[in-house]
């Protein structure tokens, strides 16, 4: 059987990989370079209760997922000899308001009534962690369970994964168009011509639309980076005006990120780049005498009610994985292994039908 992924980000390399151990033959067809899409630009905080999404099928689908990434990421370690960054380093939530502290502190006992980690630490303590801090930060919520990892090497390990298990990549080769016949999927038609397959998953990020209506659209972000030294910061800190991601080995600060509905609108702008340094300047106001070492863009794949899509689609044999919007680094072990279940065994788990692309179709 030989499936063809259209679009190489962390959820078409993470789908193939799955396809590719379990014996499929699978061709990967990106535009550009695998890896260089949002998956390329994201953060990488694996942060479903820093995120402070609220109790469902959703917030289940990222504990789930985060459970998961220990054993993804060492195995993908393993196969590949890369050491992706992954950190269970715990994310600091501080509050710059009242509200805010009000908001968290509830936050904590609602998570808690899940079996979910979460303490207050309040102002002084913190104090005691850093070499300043934001004067309006009244203190802030831990959530130990959380996470990260560097996005960067795992696309990295996910593209020398599939080279090396002969996980066929066609870069620079732009998928144009689905071809079906009689309702079934058959080939997909590219720039350069046409690669048949069996079956085949739609996973090109905020471009999927372009293949069928998904309902998928580009929520733009800026990010940018800085340099740091081990005593700067201990942990991810994730707060409203920005949050910073010190990468394991120290010499990163991660700082993002803003949310524009601007359409496919390339580059980083001076409102955007201002919005992330004033952030960090609130937060750990000594670190705006680094040096800037990269800023960058990218678009998130989101949807009209924020949940991604996933499953089968009205053409048999198509399939599609998408609009992970904020959460598609931390989503793509669970993705991967739903996407593999339903292509592999017909199975559809109940996430499959609350994310299911007719829910837009339904009213
Ligand atoms: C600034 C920012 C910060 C983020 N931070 C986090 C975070 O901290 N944690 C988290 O979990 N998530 C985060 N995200 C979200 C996460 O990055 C995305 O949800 C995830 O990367 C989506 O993966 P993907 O594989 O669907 O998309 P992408 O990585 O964009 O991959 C889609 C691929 O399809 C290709 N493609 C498009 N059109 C075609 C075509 N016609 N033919 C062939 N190929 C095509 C593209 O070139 C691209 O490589 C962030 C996103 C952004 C932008």
């Amino acid at each position: 059987m030989k499936g063809i992924i259209i679009g190489g980000g962390i959820i078409g390399l993470s789908i193939a990989r799955e396809l590719r151990k379990n014996g499929y033959e699978v061709t990967v067809i990106e535009i550009y370079r695998v890896g260089r899409g949002a998956s390329w630009s994201a953060g990488g905080m694996l942060a479903p209760q820093s995120e402070g999404l609220n109790p469902g099928t959703f917030l289940d689908f990222c504990l789930e997922s985060r459970d998961m990434y220990e054993t993804f990421v060492r195995s993908i370690q393993r196969e590949t000899e890369i050491d992706v960054g992954y950190w269970k380093c715990g994310i600091l939530c501080p509050a710059f308001s009242e509200e805010e502290e009000e908001e968290l502190k509830e936050r904590i006992k609602r998570y808690a009534d899940m079996g979910l980690e979460g303490k207050w630490i309040d102002r002084d303590t913190l104090e005691g962690f850093y070499n300043s801090l934001g004067k309006d930060i009244r203190g802030g919520a831990l959530f130990p369970e959380d996470a990260q990892v560097d996005n960067r090497l795992l696309m990295v390990a996910l593209e020398k994964y599939a080279r090396s298990r002969g996980i066929q990549l066609l870069e620079f080769t732009e998928a144009s168009e689905i071809i079906e016949e009689n309702g079934r999927f058959v080939a997909v038609q590219t720039k350069k011509g046409i690669v048949e397959g069996d079956f085949c998953v739609i996973t090109a990020g905020a471009w999927s639309d372009h293949f069928i209506k998904s309902h998928v659209f580009p929520i733009k972000g800026e990010m940018a980076a800085i340099d740091i030294t081990k005593r700067d910061i201990d942990r991810v800190i994730f707060g409203s005006r920005a949050y910073l991601i010190p990468r394991k080995d120290y010499k990163r600060l991660v700082i993002g990120a803003t949310e524009e509905m601007v359409g496919f609108a390339d580059g980083n702008t001076v409102k955007g780049l201002m919005h992330l340094f004033r952030g960090l300047e609130d937060t750990l106001p000594y670190l705006i005498n680094r040096n800037v070492q990269e800023t960058w863009f990218g678009y998130r794949p989101a949807t009209p009610d924020l949940l991604p899509v996933l499953g089968k689609t009205e053409i048999e044999n198509l399939y599609i994985a998408t609009g992970h919007y904020r959460n598609g680094i931390l989503l793509a072990p669970i993705t991967a292994k739903v996407m593999f279940e339903l292509i592999d065994k017909g199975v559809e788990s109940h996430y499959l039908k609350e994310f299911s692309i007719n829910r837009f179709n339904n009213g």
